[in-house]
């Protein structure tokens, strides 16, 4: 049995299903184009620190080929405590963040927690993210449906896709078109141990291509939430057919505000970049970018 009923496309997700004549969609963020046939690579840190940092970072990551600059001035932490070394730098983030997009030339991803700040991060940003613990967040997903800016929606780590459509299928009705599917791993019963925080359902690729024509990318990071496990992801994600990867990069991923454990620094973001280059026309694609030949 199909988890996703032929009753589900015609009267559920009308918006969010697949076209009668296949046409899939294109979100265009900035100067980026996610869905259209090309690998869209979107890297930063998981948390923006600071001016300077956000601003070397979009440097590094446009240098070695990335698109869009990703960095979360808002977190949705899994403990409450903050700590001088784990915060979050709030409306100075999203104005760092800002001046690092325009610096660089690179349209910027943002995460919004509160509906509360919806309009002040919308001020600041080329795309919003909600993110997996927001997922149904029914208000959230109403306001990134008026906010007129492209939406990437993550998967929630105990959503079935029909569920993640749903939640997609919100943003749509709104009026807003341009949403980005986004799969960061998924709870099973044998997960959060040291070698699998969460599952990468790399199968749900294919999946939602089939039942809908959403673009959708795989955050090889925060799934596998270790640096080791990222670039075979990464990989897997290009070899799958995904639109892009979501990958956080930092100088000094031991230093990160958060998450320590899976930022590549620019060197293995960098091996990243050249090993999706070396593959992509094997599988008939193209990395959007090409790395800017630097000294
Ligand atoms: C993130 O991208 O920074 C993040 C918090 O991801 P997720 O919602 O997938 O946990
Ligand atoms: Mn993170």
């Amino acid at each position: 049995m199909k988890d996703i009923s032929e009753h589900d496309l015609q009267h559920n997700i009308p918006l969010a299903a697949a076209r009668a004549d296949g046409r899939r969609s294109v979100v265009g963020v900035g100067s980026a184009h996610i869905g259209d046939g090309q690998f869209t690579v979107i890297a930063g840190p998981c948390a923006v620190e600071s001016e300077p940092q956000i601003i070397e970072i979009a440097r590094a990551v446009k240098a070695a080929g990335a698109s869009v600059l990703r960095g979360g001035a808002y977190k949705p932490l899994t403990f409450p405590y903050r700590s001088d070394k784990m915060f979050e730098t709030g409306e100075d983030g999203l104005r760092w963040l800002r001046t690092a997009g325009d610096e660089s030339g690179l349209p910027v991803v943002t995460e919004v927690t509160d509906v509360r700040a919806f309009q002040q991060v919308v001020r600041y940003a080329d795309m919003i993210q909600i993110g997996a613990r927001n997922m149904q967040h029914v208000p959230l997903l109403r306001e990134a449906g008026r906010c007129g800016k492209p939406v990437l929606l993550k998967r929630h780590f105990g959503a079935s896709l029909r569920d993640w459509l749903g939640a997609a299928e919100y943003i749509l009705h709104e009026g807003n078109s341009n949403v980005v599917l986004c799969e960061r791993g998924i709870t099973v019963p044998h997960t959060h141990v040291p070698t699998s925080r969460f599952i990468v359902d790399l199968q749900v690729v294919p999946a939602a291509q089939e039942f809908s024509h959403l673009p959708i990318l795989v955050d090889p990071s925060h799934s596998t939430f270790r640096r080791r496990y990222v670039a075979p992801v990464a990989r897997a994600a290009l070899a799958i057919g995904a639109d892009g990867i979501l990958v956080d990069v930092h100088p000094r991923p031991e230093q990160a505000a958060v998450d320590p454990l899976q930022a590549l620094d620019y060197r293995a973001f960098d091996q990243l970049m050249q090993q999706l280059r070396a593959m992509a026309p094997v599988v008939d694609r193209r990395v959007a970018r090409e790395a800017t030949v630097t000294a």
